[in-house]
């Protein structure tokens, strides 16, 4: 492994026009002007945006490219997708889930996606899909940091064996535990589930995080007993709320109240905005609501926000692909979080914020750190959403893990210029970028 020197790149913090050193699998200088070693890679960056690598907060490995196994989710609902799932569980055979699980991280490398936070499924005796995943995290881990979330997708007290399963994933080595308070049998066994789960955390030593009150119903607050324990058991910080949807309906009075709760409790919120824009409100008739968590409400009150890409075609939601600027897009359309201020959170929600949420050691573009980022063909973090910009270098501990030639289509216009990258403005072509 030597050196690559990216010339005169702005970095996702706003510092603009820098020169970033990697030495080894190090970042070894930030500044103006740096001297290139002997030997080293040089990266003309022209104003291009080197960013710390993209991290999803919340995914599901374990069912991740089975669309259409064994037959496609007709109504779209998260009812259908779960019983769904349901049906396909004991269908999985380990090989092909290792393998769709493989081919997702592909994806994810070449999107500069390094860092994945994945729930898996542990109401199944065999727990077959939680071997999978840690065979998998083990295999990917030159390459991508890959979290585990011990999720019991049946409910932990709906489903008469989940607890004891999700207590022998963690045994295996499973890194976080999971929940799903608003599908338990009723209020009270959710705020049940969720006391049990943050006090088998505690004792563990572990991080939760839990779906919490995936629903449009306004009167699912499980989020306050997740925020509740997480102050009794003194879990700041280490505990997230994933999904919140309820809160999109919740009564103003009452948001007004819990926000400052979740913030006081340092409960990370979790939005998965295309999969939150696709599944909710599907009772409604018109006006049909969004049902995203409040995310500039909670971002303002101090409260850490992150955004998940949840699914990509499995029995949920039939598109995606790893691509972590598609999530930021819609979650900025769906938030309308149009001010450059929020433009920027978006992305944010899709870099350091989820780094945050996964408790990622050592992340960012600092001196000292892992050469861990990506070069990105577009200029600042809001031309990245805007373009959902080719990666055009993918590097992870100094190591180039994956390059893909800038998007530039050649034109023939009488009177107009040959190529067409869709930049507003920029020094020179990004072409420049490649070597
Ligand atoms: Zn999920």
């Amino acid at each position: 492994m030597g050196s690559i020197l990216f010339r005169h790149v702005n970095l996702s913090d706003g510092r603009n026009g820098v020169d970033v050193l990697i030495d080894g699998d190090r970042i070894a200088a930030i500044g103006p002007g740096l001297a290139a070693p002997e030997g080293a890679e040089l990266v003309q960056g022209d104003g291009l945006l080197l960013a710390p690598p993209f991290v999803d907060a919340h995914f599901h490995l374990d069912a991740t490219l089975s669309y259409g196994l064994p037959r496609v989710n007709q109504s779209g609902t998260l009812l259908e997708g779960i019983a769904l799932w349901g049906e396909l569980k004991p269908q999985l055979a380990q090989e092909a889930l290792v393998e769709r699980a493989l081919q997702y991280c592909d994806w994810a490398v070449a999107r500069g996606l390094l860092a994945i936070r994945s729930h898996v499924d542990v109401c199944d005796e065999r727990l077959l899909a939680v071997e999978a995943l840690l065979h998998v995290r083990q295999k990917v881990r030159p390459y991508l940091d890959l979290q585990l979330v011990a999720f019991p997708q049946d409910g932990l007290l709906r489903s008469p064996k989940a607890l004891a399963n999700l207590k022998r994933a963690l045994d295996l080595g499973v890194d976080v535990v999971g929940g799903i308070p608003h599908f338990e049998r009723t209020m009270a066994e959710g705020a049940e589930s969720v006391r049990l789960l943050c006090e088998l955390a505690a004792e563990r030593g572990l991080p939760v995080d839990m779906h919490c009150d995936e629903s449009d119903d306004p009167l699912s607050r499980h989020i306050e007993t997740l925020a509740f324990h997480t102050q009794r058991l003194g879990m700041q910080g280490r505990v997230t709320g994933s999904h919140l949807t309820s809160m999109h309906s919740m009564d103003n009075y009452y948001a007004s109240k819990l926000i400052p709760l979740i913030a006081e409790a340092q409960v990370h919120a979790v939005a998965n905005p295309l999969i939150n824009i696709t599944l909710q409100g599907r009772h409604d008739s018109y006006p049909k609501r969004r049902g995203m968590t409040r995310v500039p409400e909670l971002m303002a009150a101090g409260v850490n926000v992150g955004f998940g890409h949840d699914c990509v075609m499995d029995p949920w939601y039939a598109l995606g692909s790893a691509d972590m600027l598609e999530v930021a897009q819609m979650g900025l359309h769906v938030a309308q979080m149009t001010s450059q201020a929020q433009m920027r959170a978006c992305f944010d929600a899709v870099t350091v914020n989820s780094a945050r949420i996964l408790g990622l050691a050592d992340y960012g573009i600092e001196v000292g750190r892992p050469a861990d980022m990506v070069l990105l063909q577009a200029s600042s973090p809001v031309e990245a959403i805007r373009l959902r910009a080719t990666r055009l270098m993918v590097v992870r501990r100094g190591a180039v893990l994956s390059r893909t030639p800038p998007a530039i289509a050649h034109v023939q216009l009488p009177g107009r210029p040959e190529t067409v990258d869709w930049a507003l403005q920029r020094a020179a072509p990004p072409t420049r970028a490649s070597r």
